[in-house]
């Protein structure tokens, strides 16, 4: 009888691609089948980084998928398993006792100038919004009220699991992922006499919306987690708390602000 199937995706380096051949063997002695195209449970071998390369290859089955991720590194955000733990990590699949786990998604509609239909994304970490050669000029809305004039390098709006990630460079809050709710935080805004805006981060519910209406212009750049949305005619992007979520398989339970101190303090 076969357990379900499994689909690897892992980065190039020697360890993980040690790691993929050795949990491979496993999972096949423990009558699981390796499908890359149409799995039910996808393992990312790597860092955080692969977990999102992972979850986007798959983010368009996210109701009956569950992600589960090996670090060849530091243990990370995303990844729970290190590599010299599959052995324990193939039994606890087998007999997946833990909790189910989820977490929140964003909702990412881009509008543009030359085309009707918006095109809808989903992020794991973050988008951003960046002007490639002048300062960025944007209305800010927050349910479909303006809520400041942002001038400055961009706009981060983030996930709780991706606010440790870019939001926490440019100085957003670190939110418990259990939060379902999504985080607004400038980058490098311009305040002066002239122009204002609140100039800290601002989480908002789920609830509500944001949108984020540009000048218009051709050079700005939109990053979705690791790709970037190629288009010259961006006029506006929206964002809410999504309707699909990401499932984990086996999430083992490591207090959430112990990892953010292995993570970002150390011993203290
Ligand atoms: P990447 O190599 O995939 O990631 C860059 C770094 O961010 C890696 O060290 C990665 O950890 C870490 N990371 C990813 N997601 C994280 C999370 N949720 N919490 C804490 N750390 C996280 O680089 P990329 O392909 O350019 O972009 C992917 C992500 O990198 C983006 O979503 C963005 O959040 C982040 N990024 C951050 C900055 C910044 O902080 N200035 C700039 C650009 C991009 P691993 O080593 O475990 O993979």
């Amino acid at each position: 009888m076969t357990e379900g199937k499994v689909a690897i995706i892992q980065n190039k380096q020697e360890a993980s691609s040690a790691a993929n051949n050795k949990l491979t063997a496993l999972l096949k002695e423990a009558n699981y089948t390796i499908d890359q195209n149409d799995p039910d449970i996808v393992i990312s071998i790597g860092g955080d980084g692969t977990f999102l390369s992972a979850f986007h290859e798959f983010d368009h089955k996210l109701d009956r998928i569950r992600f589960l991720g090996v670090h060849t590194g530091h243990l990370g955000f995303y990844t729970d398993w290190r590599d010299f733990e599959l052995e324990e990590l193939v039994s606890n699949l087998s007999n997946d006792e833990n909790p189910p786990i989820s977490y929140p998604l964003l909702d990412v509609q881009v509008k543009y100038y030359d085309q009707k239909k918006p095109q809808r994304f989903l992020a794991l970490n973050e988008a951003t919004i960046k002007r490639a050669t002048r300062t960025m000029v944007a209305d800010v809305y927050i349910k479909d009220e303006i809520f400041e004039r942002f001038r400055g390098d961009g706009l981060s709006v983030s996930t709780p699991t991706g606010s440790t990630a870019y939001n926490k460079s440019v100085g957003g809050a670190v939110l418990h992922p259990r939060i379902n709710a999504f985080q607004l935080a400038e980058i490098a805004s311009l305040n002066n006499r002239v122009f204002r805006t609140l100039g800290s981060p601002i989480i908002i519910s789920d609830s509500e919306w944001l949108e984020i209406s540009l000048e218009e212009s051709s050079d700005y750049m939109v990053t979705i987690d690791r790709f970037t949305v190629e288009h010259d005619e961006i006029e506006s992007i929206s964002f809410k708390i999504a309707d699909e979520r990401v499932h984990f398989a086996s999430y083992r339970h490591m207090h959430f602000w112990r990892r953010v101190k292995d993570s970002f303090i150390g011993e203290v």
